[in-house]
């Protein structure tokens, strides 16, 4: 672990092992932590808050720039690394760091131009400011499916804006946080600024989330540890943000560009393996393009070549682990015993290697019923059900039909039903015509059961500073 700007290893003395998901070997240990090394992070943070909430920003801002340029020179190294924990393609580990990268730069340009407001008062001997202060202790959870980028949405406003962190990785894919807090060391953040603690959330999650000196919040995972992150930190009234499950919908219109629409459907079910917060979940087609639509999508889907993550010529990973896989298989059980058909998929592949990793073919469904898992659930792998609709309004009426509201999309060419679409669809971001895809530049986040509060863009920057009034008398 990373604490206090050491290596420490655990008081239990016991260790986790990392395991590749492609082929079942460790890659690593790290130590198992206690409630002990969670204190310990939090006093480290605590007392590195005090000299780091004080440095001016713009020095904030270049020491983190300067951690981002180290990491951009270790690219390949770092991508690598990752695809061994995660199991995800070469290229889409080389996709994840750039765009951490890209989010840890978008907040060092941002935090200079921070400002705060002075304001009027009905007494003219007085005045008011309002100073956006850094809150302190920031506890950062992030979960193994896109380990370093969702480190960095929080780890880039959290650093810049003054406060001090101790981050908890997923206890399988550890390894690349804790290589971005060494070399953020060497980049010369001071020690105690960023702290990597590793263990089980269910064992250290508690302590960590309730210590008194924790003030804020960022968890992203599933909903059920997010509603019990939630009370925990409310007990504590903290401020807290919760990127958590979602089962986004997909709409393709009758007038839609149907080549690109089967894109946007198959890269987002099947990138990362399906592992994807805001991947399409469930896709709704107009019935009258429905047969002309699914042939390209299926000619899409069956060549996604499957294989490990480090071989070039991968387009899809195995499942990070053989929980979640058996977890995806049996949902797809669930909805063909409710009378679903697989139009392909739904196995395991064979052949030379499979064995070994926790591989699933991408898998279409139709005829699914609504009664199903996969429709009240998140499918968090490569499985697709596909509803035929008559029209808009039913597609929208079953797209909300979901406790979930992350992300929704729409294929159309008609910019009345973009705009329907995007006014009624209950999610925190819609997409028109493209690729589920996050920016850093935009707010991202869920309603419902999906989140609180949002990730990404200036907005994110607000939930890392306390706004707080100041009265000067001067009559
Ligand atoms: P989990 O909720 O299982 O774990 C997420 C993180 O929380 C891990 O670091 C985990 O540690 C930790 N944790 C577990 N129990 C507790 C606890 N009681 N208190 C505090 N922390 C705890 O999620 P997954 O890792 O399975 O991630 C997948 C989920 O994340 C999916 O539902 C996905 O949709 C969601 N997600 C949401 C995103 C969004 O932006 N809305 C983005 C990406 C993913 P440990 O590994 O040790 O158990």
């Amino acid at each position: 672990m990373f604490i206090a700007g050491e290596w420490i290893e655990s008081k239990s003395n016991a260790a986790m092992e990392v395991k590749n998901p492609a082929n079942g070997e460790t890659v690593d240990t790290v130590p198992r932590g206690t409630v002990d090394e969670v204190n310990a992070a939090v006093d480290a943070a605590h007392d590195a808050f005090k000299k780091w909430s004080r440095v001016s920003v713009e020095e904030r801002a270049n020491i983190v720039l300067k951690g981002v340029d180290l990491m951009e020179a270790r690219k390949d190294e770092l991508a690598l690394l990752l695809t061994r924990e995660q199991g995800k393609p070469l290229g889409e580990s080389k996709n994840e760091i750039d765009h951490f990268l890209h989010g840890m730069r978008f907040y060092t340009r941002l935090a200079p131009t921070l400002r705060g407001s002075y304001v009027n008062l009905p007494d003219t001997t007085m005045y008011g400011l309002v100073l956006r202060q850094p809150i302190g202790v920031c506890a950062a959870i992030v979960p193994w499916n896109f380990p370093v980028t969702l480190l960095g949405t929080k780890i880039g406003p959290a650093l810049v804006a003054g406060n001090t962190v101790v981050a908890k990785p997923a206890s399988t894919t550890p390894l690349t946080t804790l290589k971005v807090a060494e070399m953020m060391k060497e980049a010369g953040l001071p020690d105690g600024v960023l702290n990597v603690v590793t263990g089980p959330g269910s064992q250290i999650g508690d302590a960590l989330v309730g210590h008194p000196r924790v003030r804020r919040v960022a968890f992203t995972g599933e909903t059920e540890t997010g509603k019990r992150v939630a009370e925990i930190a409310g007990r504590g009234i903290k401020r807290l943000t919760l990127e958590l499950g979602g089962s986004d919908p997909l709409i393709v219109c009758d007038d839609a560009d149907l080549k690109r629409a089967s894109v946007g459907a198959a890269v987002g079910r099947f990138y990362n393996a399906g592992q994807a917060c805001l991947a399409v979940k469930r896709l709704y087609v107009f019935d009258s393009i429905y047969e002309e639509f699914m042939d390209m999508l299926m000619a899409r889907v069956k060549k996604t070549t499957v294989g490990p993550g480090e071989n070039p010529q991968t387009r899809m990973g195995p499942l990070h682990t053989n929980v979640q896989r058996e977890e995806v298989e049996a949902q797809v059980a669930d909805a063909v015993s409710k009378g679903a058909k697989v139009l392909t998929g739904g196995k395991r592949p064979g052949g030379d290697g499979f064995d070994k990793g926790f591989y699933l073919e991408p898998t279409v469904l139709t005829e699914v019923s609504l009664d199903s898992r996969v429709v009240k659930e998140e499918v968090f792998g490569p499985a697709l059900p596909v509803w035929r609709v008559k029209d808009l309004d039913e597609a929208i009426e079953l797209a909300n039909n979901s406790p979930y509201g992350l992300g929704a999309s729409i294929f159309t060419r008609d910019l009345v039903r973009a705009r329907v679409a995007a006014e009624r669809l209950e999610a925190g971001n819609v997409w028109v015509n493209s690729l589920h895809i996050g920016f850093d530049e935009m707010p991202f986040g869920g309603v419902k059961e999906s989140g609180l509060g949002r990730e990404h863009g200036p907005e994110a920057l607000d939930y890392y500073l306390e706004p707080k009034g100041v009265v000067i008398a001067t009559g």
